[in-house]
């Protein structure tokens, strides 16, 4: 089904036709100076030693993952109201995701869940910082520090959020962002990890390429993956990185006339346009319709006006691809399972227009009946 308002949509200016254009223009397609650039432009730009780019958020997950050593019998604590892919990601490397609560205003990891789910096993927190929303990694850090386990950020959604003015990527282990095109910066598919070890650096160039060492291209050191990334998508990346100021205001604004035309209606909650020691990266806009709302009902009224909105995120933990796993237990989450029976994303993207918003706003108020 198509929707007159899109849920999202990529935003290409002329600079990124050009960038990609000027790529094919030369023999290097992969692994060639694109590449480096955008490696060292995101780490530029996240104060972090490495960068590098793969082909998808998903596949930085994996590396990250497997570059801390963990496989089999260990545990990953992570949130349910996440993306599946933080999830699979776990069981890629056969370890055992292990859901912890969310914090009802952040939507982030609560760090007293996260305490409460730790066991001898566990050797990660994989914390999401959903929504562009900022988790509170110093918490996260000091509980990682005192059971010495590591710290992998997914901060797919949220390239150029700041907690207590540094940036997210710059305060895990390891960090993984994700290029998808509904994210804040695409490169059609894409992602890229962020560290400062050195030695994560190299493993991570090598697992990305089949486990090449470097020195030849016929010696590996370890079974690898085909996890690279283009030259064309690291030339649309940087030229996308090179306007993410003007990316993240544009979305900052849509944001807040959102708040202006929602905000009212009585029972929505809205997401809030600030949030204390944080600057916001505004991923999507998803409100929170009242307890007694049928939410099945306004989005079929919103898509009978061709307006596209979504389910951001359906628990992972009451999901059949985790249901089915032998280690899968009666995990009771209640406020994961409050929050995500009531989400409703709306259109919300770059460009869209105060006359769209308008649209969708009373399309919205109509199918809550209080327009
Ligand atoms: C988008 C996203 C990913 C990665 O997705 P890919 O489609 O593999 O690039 C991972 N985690 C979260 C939370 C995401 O939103």
């Amino acid at each position: 089904m198509t929707f007159r308002i899109p849920l999202s949509s990529p935003d290409i200016t002329q600079a990124e036709i050009e960038a990609v254009t000027a790529v094919l223009r030369t023999p290097h397609l992969s692994l060639g100076p694109q590449l480096a650039a955008f490696e060292s432009e995101l780490a530029a730009y996240h104060s972090v030693e490495h960068a590098v780019a793969v082909s998808s958020g998903t596949a930085a997950l994996h590396l990250a993952l497997i570059t801390l050593g963990i496989g089999e019998r260990d545990e990953v604590i992570v949130p349910s109201f996440a993306f599946i892919a933080t999830v699979n990601a776990v069981l890629h490397v056969r370890a055992t995701p292990v859901f912890a609560e969310i914090d009802p205003i952040t939507l982030n990891l609560d760090p007293v869940s996260v305490g409460q789910a730790i066991t001898s096993r566990t050797r990660a927190i994989l914390a999401v910082h959903t929504f562009g929303v900022p988790a509170d990694m110093t918490a996260l850090q000091a509980i990682a520090q005192q059971h010495n386990l590591a710290l992998i950020e997914d901060a797919c959604e949220a390239i150029g959020a700041q907690l207590d003015s540094h940036p997210v990527g710059s305060f895990g282990d390891l960090a993984v962002f994700g290029f998808y095109p509904n994210k804040q910066l695409t490169t059609g598919e894409g992602g890229a990890l962020l560290c400062r070890d050195s030695r994560h650096a190299l493993r991570l160039r090598s697992l990305r390429n089949q486990g090449r060492t470097g020195a030849d291209w016929f010696d590996y050191t370890e079974p690898g993956y085909n996890y690279r990334l283009s030259d064309l998508a690291c030339a649309l990346g940087r030229a996308q990185l090179g306007r993410i100021d003007e990316i993240l205001s544009s979305r900052s604004q849509a944001a807040a006339r959102y708040w202006n035309l929602l905000a009212g209606i009585p029972g929505l909650e809205c997401p809030q346009l600030a949030l204390a020691r944080r600057a916001l990266s505004w991923f999507v806009y998803v409100v929170r319709l009242p307890e007694d709302v049928d939410r099945d009902h306004v989005r079929n009224a919103l898509a009978a006006q061709g307006i596209a909105t979504g389910r951001y995120f359906p628990p992972i933990h009451l999901q059949p691809a985790w249901r089915a796993h032998p280690q899968a237990g009666f995990e009771r989450l209640p406020v994961t399972e409050s929050v995500a029976r009531r989400t409703l994303a709306l259109p919300f993207f770059n460009r869209i227009t105060a006359d769209q918003q308008e649209e969708v706003a009373a399309a919205l108020k109509k199918a809550l009946r209080y327009d």
